[in-house]
């Protein structure tokens, strides 16, 4: 047993103190953290949780992995910024080890995630003019029903969801809606002008939602036959969530343009990166895109070491292991109120019916169990732990759901 005591009046302090100053645009669990350490993290009351969101996945390899903080220590004291005026001797050798890494022939550094989506959009456009001969103006990209992309004007623009896009038009013209996971209605929008399809191999935000098997493949095929840019957003199905470095590797498929970010820093940085073949990058000059802070040598070394941990601790490999037993394990103490549980790797979720008290309900109670994990939407529960997950842990996940399902 696990009981979680809460000193309200501290922990009630800092929440009152952000209700007062901060923009209300998360409703966060009434947890205040202060220290991380692998899968586990604590509250200013010393209470200690199993970190089973991971940041939205940005935390695959544990909280203050030791060997990336050493990283950023060590570069933070030598140096830091240099803008892409100059060169600095970390962005090379990153380039060479995240296309080692990745099979990837090209590699443009930014920052966020919403960045990296912003560049691959940009790049799809300008390919399409410049080398698919599509008329000015007139390049169309291809989006999924249910996406998640980010939160910049132009990615909630081709949001279907009206909590995100809801009054804050007017948006970018350019892009079509097809549903995710049917590969005829795609087909069936591409057109002489389409120059991207631009997809999540399985939708994290949208409440971990598999595409049919097959459909990745149909999709590759399609845009070759077409002449279209595939661009997939790994940035949360990426770097060993779901069992795989890439989860393109499930489908044994390879997109042209690859968005990583998140888990590219281990936490630590905001660090995203646009992977691509050289054709397809091949179109940016100098002048055209950039950012102050994009593959600047901090966010390199701390990239490096983040890479560097998730092979040489074995950590892709346990998200495959460890995922399976936590899936079956989950998958046997489901109750009559739980609809499925479904996932890849750590990259899990247990959805419930909906008369079933709702998402929201079981976390709380998970919360007071100590395990941390975020409902998303109303009826499912994301379970996606750090990538050092051991069985033992794995087990005991299952154990609290047995307790707090309804
Ligand atoms: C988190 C996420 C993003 C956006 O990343 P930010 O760093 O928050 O801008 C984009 N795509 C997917 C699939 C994500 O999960």
């Amino acid at each position: 047993m696990n009981d979680v005591s809460l000193n309200r009046a501290l922990t009630q302090r800092y929440i009152d103190t952000e209700a007062r100053l901060g923009a209300k645009n998360y409703k966060p669990l009434d947890v205040v953290l202060t220290r991380g350490e692998g899968v586990h993290v604590w509250d200013v009351d010393g209470n200690r949780y199993l970190d089973c969101l991971s940041a939205y996945s940005a935390v695959n390899q544990g909280h203050c992995h030791p060997k990336i903080l050493a990283a950023m220590v060590e570069q933070a004291g030598r140096l830091t910024l240099t803008s892409r005026a100059f060169r600095n001797d970390q962005l090379a050798p990153f380039y060479e080890e995240v296309c080692a890494l990745t099979n990837s022939h090209k590699v443009l550094p930014m920052n966020s995630g919403a960045e990296a989506v912003e560049t691959a959009l940009k790049v799809a456009r300008k390919w399409g003019y410049e080398i698919k001969g599509v008329p000015d103006g007139q390049a169309e990209i291809v989006v999924a029903a249910d996406n998640f992309h980010g939160r910049t004007v132009a990615i909630v623009g081709f949001s279907t969801d009206p909590d995100s896009r809801g009054g804050f038009g007017p948006f970018a013209p350019g892009f079509r809606t097809v549903p995710f996971g049917d590969a005829a209605a795609l087909e069936a929008a591409i057109g002489p002008n389409t120059v991207a399809f631009l997809v999540e191999p399985i939708q994290g935000e949208a409440g971990v939602i598999f595409p049919p098997a097959g459909y990745l493949r149909r999709v590759r095929e399609l845009c070759t036959r077409h002449n279209v840019i595939l661009i997939l957003d790994e940035i949360q199905t990426g770097l060993g969530r779901t069992g795989r470095l890439l989860a393109e590797e499930h489908d044994g498929i390879e997109a042209d343009l690859t968005l990583i970010g998140k888990a590219l820093s281990g936490g630590f940085y905001p660090v995203s990166a646009v992977l691509s073949n050289s054709e397809v990058m091949g179109v940016l000059h100098p002048g055209e895109h950039g950012s102050t802070f994009g593959g600047n040598p901090l966010a390199c070394a701390v990239a490096r070491a983040a890479l560097k941990v998730l092979v040489e601790e074995g950590m892709v490999e346990n998200a495959a292991r460890v995922g399976a037993r936590l899936q079956a394990g989950l998958a046997q103490v489901a109750t009559s109120r739980v609809k499925e549980v479904r996932g890849r790797g750590l990259m899990i979720a247990v959805e419930l019916h909906a008369d079933a008290g709702g998402a929201r309900r079981v976390c709380e109670a998970l919360q007071g169990r100590g395990l941390l994990a975020k409902e998303t939407h109303a009826h499912t529960i994301r379970i996606a732990p750090p990538l050092i997950l051991t069985d033992d842990q794995a087990d005991w996940i299952v154990d609290q759901f047995a307790a707090a399902l309804p």
